[in-house]
């Protein structure tokens, strides 16, 4: 994500170390930086355009207080407009689905082919009815492809929702017509209505998808879109946002390699909130989206807020609110807490999802590293904590050369991976420590380095 961006700001915030104000000129060297990393992100020109000429406007008009350097104060400013661009400036609610509608409260899904418009359907099916308590009854007007009938059948089911099964000799505006006298019948409080994708937009298929709405009235469109489209997905929005009152955008594959553009460019085009963030191919992998956060990620901040949430979900949500706690309140973060947290992630399925949300510096160790490897990585640290006496764990600075060595012989390793477990622990601690006092300014001041 826009890895870009982070390693070009950090620079950036170097070089204008010792300048006392921000300036015209030294202003126009950082924005440079932020235009290049942006369209080396896929970011559409208008859009990058629209962002620089905010920034730059905040820009000379912001203090800088405090401690900050210049440098930094310009990084807060680019978080705030980022955070901005992607959905903050519309408030907190616009993110929610609104079920402001007579029952069943409708939603429209429109998308291109491929991007994971069932997929999505099945993963707010899920989300509605655990999350909500909603009885959801989802239906395909997608007459093209009988299997998209078929697979639409399979992932209702498999999230233990209502089905309405549909035929590819109906009408779509029929299906979606029956569907939701079905649902009025059966006191379903959402009906999900996924529509045929084309693989690029035909007139026919808007036509066709207009018509369903007319029909239906959903209280939600939604524009699936595939964040790995990068510049594609401007034409995409375009049209759609064009042929249809969309409410609200959904941006899937975020897991994948993309660079992230495309979370900027379709809120630009669209204007509309992107509500939802899809993260894997199963079916929990839907998440609210949150541009704030989106935009500490983005920048490289990490997002200690997305692990603890992933860990509750997780299976050690006692232990991750503890931890959470505990630092919060000045705790010391020790190995045990090192050793939970390796645990957890081994727990949670894998160390590849939660990358992403790690700060850059341990992004950027991590890159290109062999995700097996990272895992076996993993166990062995685990192995030498298990090593440790509970006194070393509690004080690691107890651990010197010949506690070192006996540790390293205890978990069958080298004493030169004790001291690179150790190093990484320290850094952790420190992450900590800075999370603790507040968050993105003192994260910024650590950026100086
Ligand atoms: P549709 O044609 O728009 O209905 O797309 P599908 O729902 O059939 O999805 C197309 C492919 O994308 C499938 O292989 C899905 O598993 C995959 N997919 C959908 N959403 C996501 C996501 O958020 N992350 C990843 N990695 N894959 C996804």
């Amino acid at each position: 994500m826009l890895d870009n961006l982070t390693q070009r700001l950090a620079k950036v915030v170097k070089t204008m170390r010792g300048e006392a104000r921000l300036t015209e000129a030294n202003t126009a060297e950082m924005l440079r930086e932020v235009r290049m990393a942006l369209l080396e992100a896929d970011v559409a020109l208008p859009a990058v355009r629209e962002f620089i000429a905010k920034v730059k406007e905040k820009a000379l008009g912001e203090e800088v207080i405090g401690s900050l350097s210049p440098g930094q104060a310009l990084v807060g400013v680019v978080q705030r407009e980022l955070a901005a661009l992607m959905g903050a400036d519309l408030g907190p609610d616009a993110t929610q689905l609104s079920f402001a509608q007579q029952p069943p409260a409708i939603i429209l899904m429109a998308g291109l082919q491929g991007v994971g418009k069932t997929t999505t359907t099945g993963k707010l099916a899920k989300y509605l009815k655990e999350q909500k308590k909603k009885k959801v009854l989802t239906v395909s007007a997608d007459v093209y492809r009988p299997a998209a009938i078929a697979q639409l059948e399979s992932v209702t089911k498999q999230v233990g929702a209502d089905f309405f099964p549909s035929s590819a000799s109906d009408k779509p505006v029929d299906i979606a017509k029956n569907a939701l006298d079905w649902a009025k019948k059966h006191y379903h409080d959402v009906l999900i209505i996924d529509t045929a994708g084309r693989l690029g937009i035909d007139e026919a298929m808007m036509q066709e998808i207009a018509a369903v709405h007319a029909a239906v009235k959903p209280v939600e469109t939604l524009f699936v879109v595939d964040a790995m489209l990068g510049q594609d997905a401007i034409n995409t929005a375009k049209a759609f946002n064009d042929a249809l009152p969309l409410t609200g955008v959904v941006l899937t594959k975020l897991d994948g390699d993309s660079r992230g553009g495309a979370a900027l460019s379709v809120r630009h085009v669209t204007g509309k909130p992107i509500k939802f963030a899809g993260v894997s191919e199963k079916l929990d992998g839907l998440e609210a989206f949150d541009p704030t956060r989106m935009a500490n990620r983005v920048l490289g901040m990490g997002d200690i807020l997305a692990l603890v949430e992933e860990a509750r979900k997780g299976v050690d949500a006692e232990a991750a609110t503890e931890l959470a706690n505990k630092i919060k309140g000045g705790g010391k973060f020790d190995m045990n807490d090192f050793k939970a947290q390796l645990t957890q992630m081994k727990k949670m399925g894998g160390m590849s999802g939660l990358l992403d949300k790690l700060p850059a510096q341990f992004q950027q160790a991590a890159a290109g590293a062999n995700m097996d490897q990272a895992e076996k990585q993993v166990r062995r640290m685990v192995g030498i904590i298990d090593s440790m006496t509970p006194g070393e764990r509690a004080k690691p600075e107890l651990i010197k050369a010949n506690r070192k060595r006996r540790i390293a012989a205890g978990a069958g390793v080298q004493v030169q991976e004790v001291n690179r477990m150790l190093n990484q622990f320290e850094q952790m601690q420190t992450m900590m420590k800075k999370l603790k006092g507040g968050g993105l300014m003192k994260m910024m001041r650590g950026m100086k380095g």
